[in-house]
């Protein structure tokens, strides 16, 4: 994952930072020009309480900058309106960066705090610069003499990039129609907050409550204990409680051996906001669909996916669709297969009847045990954290980019385990410096994403500081922390983001680094990826942490076999919640407000995804991607990121591998570019062709599209 600022509107804002001193405040270290190499963030003298005063004179330092452009006498130029929104806001971008980066990875109850009190003044301070009607008669006016102008490509890119912005907005609506827009946004933003609480409340009441502990046959000692836990936290002691998670599968399912209960458990799931209680969403989804048809409308936009995708490298539904529906039938066929093999492994378990959803990963594993006897504690003993790290993830791209590697233990950082590696070019220059925070803490977010403490600029000046976030099980004292093989792919995968920060090479920090598209930004992180499994590079770091022997042969190929097993399901619940997303937003303007589920069904069966036994990875009422996050019409994003990647690592394959020369190219082409030029053609100048879906099905196990 990557992190952008969550106040999307900002990302041109946050896009980079460096040091500013500002003298009103000579106290806060915030507001201080940092001492340490390429203005890393001095976590020695940041204390909790410095965030909330430094927010508010940077923001009012900001507003200042901003009007003086817009308020500017001088007739709108490159120079005197984009350049100088580029070179505003530097303060601003330091606290911000610095503060996401500690409230979501170290938090506590003062940076929660400052969170709640800047959330709203963030959204002011968005609508302040992009329905600035006086900015934006500059900016339109740059972008209207475009191809006069004679800018060099990046400057021309950073141009149309700040008009869409602003088009997407609502900057160059009438003022009548600019109050409707923030009327709609103010709606939107009531009903997204009642879909989290819904959902929120309808997961927690949608657990599952079993009474007798023969119900949870299958689970291990751990997870039965767990679920006792569980249900003496809710009062229900002497009872067993199993939550849901956020998607329809759920992770017991594969193990509960009860067929009733393994169904009880999938309908808690698919029912949890369905229940025509208070916390059913299918009004509240309705309506939000409704609005944002009436916003895209507003917006001069025939869909609200017309309206989301403009800015994306697949720039219209058309090419979505496309991309989606190519897959579709070789992917019906290989759930149909793969249905019929766990059907028979069901039907010599006993079991009569057809295998439903909540059978599929039960009987899933029972077949990859027996047919691939694999374990995942044979594995981790050659997965030692720092092993993989070192001989691993820096090796390969030592191999590939030529960079070094050399841990620093002067930079502070703000929690004792984050580990600074300054990067090294291929000539020994410096290139960047590296955070890495492994392990999992009560004051962390869930999950794994990279972001940066510094984005790089040539223009400001700025090299980059980067990090990555992860949540790995730290052994005890004393005791190697041993990854999985989840653990590893995630570790390559973040690192390839960094790498995408490290290498920029841009002039302008809103469009340098990793300030690219939502179904572009995944693609550096994914190939990455493949080189953890790259024979040369797996070879040099899988060795046994106690007798220091490499990986056994027989245990790679088994370890490659169990990973192409039941790729069908993943792949199907994936296109069925794409096709779900793009359905609601392709529904034209003024469209009545829909039956969710009778939308639901239909969507699913016009598009060729109402697969047997595979459901949408989310039903509509759950999706929180689409009606709660940024992803409305963007869930294809990871799929598509993903075809990118499967292309660029194919094109590796076909062009002699891992070698230096590849990834040079691979470097020049595409790290080092950002969002410079149009990403399409960014891609197809490396691919030399357009992307295909070719090598993604290939990864997926599935045949070539017709
Ligand atoms: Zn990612």
């Amino acid at each position: 994952m990557f992190r952008r600022i969550i106040f999307l509107l900002l990302i041109v804002l946050f896009a980079a930072s460096i040091p500013t001193s500002v003298s009103s405040a000579p106290a806060n270290p915030l507001l201080q020009l940092s001492t340490l190499l390429f203005g890393a963030p001095m976590f020695d003298r940041i204390k909790d309480s410095d965030y909330l005063p430094a927010f508010d004179v940077a923001m009012a330092q900001h507003l200042r900058e901003i009007q003086a452009i817009a308020n500017n006498p001088a007739k709108p130029t490159f120079e005197n309106t984009l350049v100088a929104m580029e070179k505003s806001g530097q303060l601003l971008t330091r606290v911000g960066n610095t503060f996401f980066a500690v409230s979501q990875a170290n938090t506590n109850p003062t940076l929660q705090h400052v969170q709640e009190v800047e959330a709203p003044k963030f959204a002011a301070h968005s609508d302040a610069i992009y329905l600035n009607p006086k900015l934006f008669a500059r900016v339109k006016s740059v972008h209207a003499r475009l191809s006069s102008l004679h800018l060099d490509p990046e400057s021309a890119q950073l141009v149309r990039v700040y008009y869409t912005n602003f088009v997407k907005a609502g900057a160059q609506l009438s003022a009548a129609d600019q109050s409707k827009l923030r009327s709609l946004n103010q709606q939107l933003s009531i009903l997204r907050t009642t879909f989290t609480r819904k959902l929120l409340a309808g997961t927690k009441a949608g657990a599952l409550v079993l009474d007798n502990a023969s119900q949870l046959s299958g689970l291990s000692d751990a997870a039965v204990a767990a679920a006792a836990q569980a249900a003496t936290a809710r009062g229900l002691a002497g009872k067993w409680l199993i939550p849901l998670q956020n998607t329809t599968q759920q992770p017991a399912l594969q193990q509960l051996n009860d067929r009733s209960v393994r169904q009880q458990l999938f309908e808690h799931s698919i029912t949890r906001t369905e229940k025509g209680d208070e916390n059913d969403t299918r009004s509240t989804i309705a309506a939000i669909a409704q609005l944002r048809e009436t916003k895209a409308h507003l917006l001069g936009y025939p869909t609200y996916a017309a309206y989301s995708l403009t800015d994306a490298m697949a720039k219209t539904p058309a090419n979505v669709q496309r991309f989606l529906t190519a897959m579709i039938p070789a992917a019906r066929a290989k759930v149909a297969a793969d249905a019929a093999e766990l059907q028979a492994a069901m039907k010599a378990d006993g079991q009569s009847g057809t295998i439903e959803p909540w059978d599929w990963q039960h009987y899933a594993e029972q077949v990859r045990k027996s047919k691939y006897n694999l374990d995942d504690n044979e594995v981790r003993p050659y997965f030692e954290i720092n092993n993989v790290l070192t001989n691993g993830l820096l090796f390969a791209a030592t191999q590939l980019y030529g960079i070094t590697f050399k841990e620093r233990h002067d930079i502070p950082v703000y929690n004792p385990d984050v580990r600074v590696f300054q990067v090294f070019d291929k000539d020994g220059s410096a290139l960047a410096l590296m955070y890495f925070d492994f392990f999992k803490r009560d004051n962390k977010d869930g999950g794994a994403w990279m972001a940066s403490f510094v984005g790089e600029s040539k223009l400001l000046g700025t090299k980059p500081v980067v990090y990555n976030v992860e949540n790995f099980t730290k052994a005890p004292a004393g005791q190697p922390t041993l990854l999985t093989a989840g653990d590893v792919g995630g570790m390559f995968h973040e690192f390839g983001h960094a790498l995408h920060g490290m290498f920029a090479a841009g002039r302008y920090p809103s469009i340098s680094g990793t300030n690219t598209s939502r179904d572009y930004v995944e693609f550096p992180s994914q190939f990455n990826e493949h080189w953890s499994s790259y024979p040369s590079i797996l070879k040099h770091y899988a060795f046994h942490y106690k007798t220091g022997e490499p990986m056994p042969q027989a245990l790679i190929e088994k370890m490659n076999a169990a990973s192409s097993f039941n790729k069908s399901y993943p792949l199907g619940e994936q296109l069925a919640a794409d096709e779900l997303d793009m359905a609601w937003h392709l529904l034209p303007a003024g469209s009545p407000k829909q039956d969710v589920d009778q939308f639901e069904t239909q969507a699913l069966a016009r598009s060729h995804t109402d697969f047997p036994a595979v459901p949408p990875r989310y039903r509509s009422s759950y999706f929180a991607h689409i009606w709660g996050g940024g992803y409305a019409a963007g869930y294809y994003a990871y799929m598509w990121s993903e075809m990118l990647d499967d292309d660029a690592y194919q094109w590796f394959v076909q062009h002699g591998g891992l070698t230096r020369a590849n990834g040079q190219r691979f470097r020049d082409m595409i790290l080092s570019r950002g969002h410079s030029e149009d990403l399409a053609q960014l891609f197809r100048t490396f691919y030399g062709k357009d992307p295909e879906v070719g090598p993604l099905l290939k990864e997926r196990g599935l045949p070539p599209a017709p």
